[in-house]
């Protein structure tokens, strides 16, 4: 992977995107790094079956540590609500633009009208699309109220309002702009949480990026972890749901 390159960037919603920056390792790094257990690390590459095979075995018995030898850094544009989910990890290492030292571009997120749906009934948390009669939202409000904030700020700035103060009229829609690390182990645990169905549209949506970009690189691994509970099954239908609506 080289830094930069356009292949290795994705679009996510209206203004988003990742891009896998830097990597280090591949599937046979997972294998080599097991193999050390019986010494036999440099024994890899030699049978392409047993190595798949040894993949597939650490993944079914949880022998996960040989996949933490494989190491991911994406930059990743998205909106505030979604870096702060993604934050939450902390098994990552970010760093992220920073509102005190610059001023944040106008790049807020509007969500496609068929991606809203209304409020769930059966979870607190989640939205729901199987009503009878979807109401018509028009996204124009969401956007007006996210232009008036910007303009307010820029407002304030003009007034020599700090940036670090300025900022906090801002909405959480706001794209924000972070480059973060992690290895696979902790990748996978994180795809696992954020490509669950209970997961949120928007975060889901960088999960499934993130998904295709490193299949590029330990495609092995990732066949063998779509494999696990029904994850292969979750992966399509998120899919399907993409092109429908969220
Ligand atoms: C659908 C969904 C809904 C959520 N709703 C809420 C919510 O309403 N409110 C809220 O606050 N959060 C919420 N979260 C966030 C959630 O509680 C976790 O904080 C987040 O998913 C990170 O998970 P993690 O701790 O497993 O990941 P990481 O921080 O990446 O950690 C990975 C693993 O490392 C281990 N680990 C890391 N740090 C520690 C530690 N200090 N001590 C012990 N073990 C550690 C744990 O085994 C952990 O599973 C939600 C998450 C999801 C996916």
């Amino acid at each position: 992977v080289s830094g930069g390159d356009p292949n290795w960037k994705i679009d996510c919603l209206d203004h988003g995107y990742v891009r896998l920056v830097d990597s280090m390792g591949d599937d046979l790094s997972i294998v080599r790094a097991a193999r050390v257990s019986y010494d036999a690390a440099w024994r890899t590459g030699t049978d392409e079956g047993s190595d798949h095979k040894l993949i597939n075995s650490l993944m079914r018995r949880g022998h996960t540590s040989p996949f933490e030898a494989v190491e991911f850094q994406f930059e990743v544009m998205a909106p505030i609500f979604v870096l702060r989910q993604w934050h939450r990890h902390r098994t990552w290492a970010y760093n992220e633009l920073s509102g005190r030292y610059r001023e944040l571009p106008d790049v807020y997120y509007v969500p496609r009208p068929q991606d809203i749906g209304v409020q769930s009934k059966t979870s607190k948390q989640a939205r729901a699309f199987d009503v009878e009669h979807m109401p018509d939202i028009d996204t124009k409000v969401m956007a007006a109220a996210m232009g008036a904030s910007f303009e307010i700020y820029r407002m304030l700035l003009a007034q020599q309002v700090p940036k670090e103060l300025a900022r906090i009229v801002l909405p959480l829609a706001t794209y924000s702009h972070m480059f973060a690390k992690v290895d696979l182990h902790n990748l996978f645990h994180f795809l696992k949480l954020r490509l669950h169905e209970h997961a949120q549209y928007e975060i889901r949506e960088y999960g499934l990026a993130i998904l295709d970009l490193i299949q590029l690189v330990v495609p092995t691994a990732v066949s063998a972890w779509l494999d696990q509970d029904g994850m292969r099954e979750n992966v399509l239908k998120l899919r399907r749901k993409k092109d429908d609506g969220a």
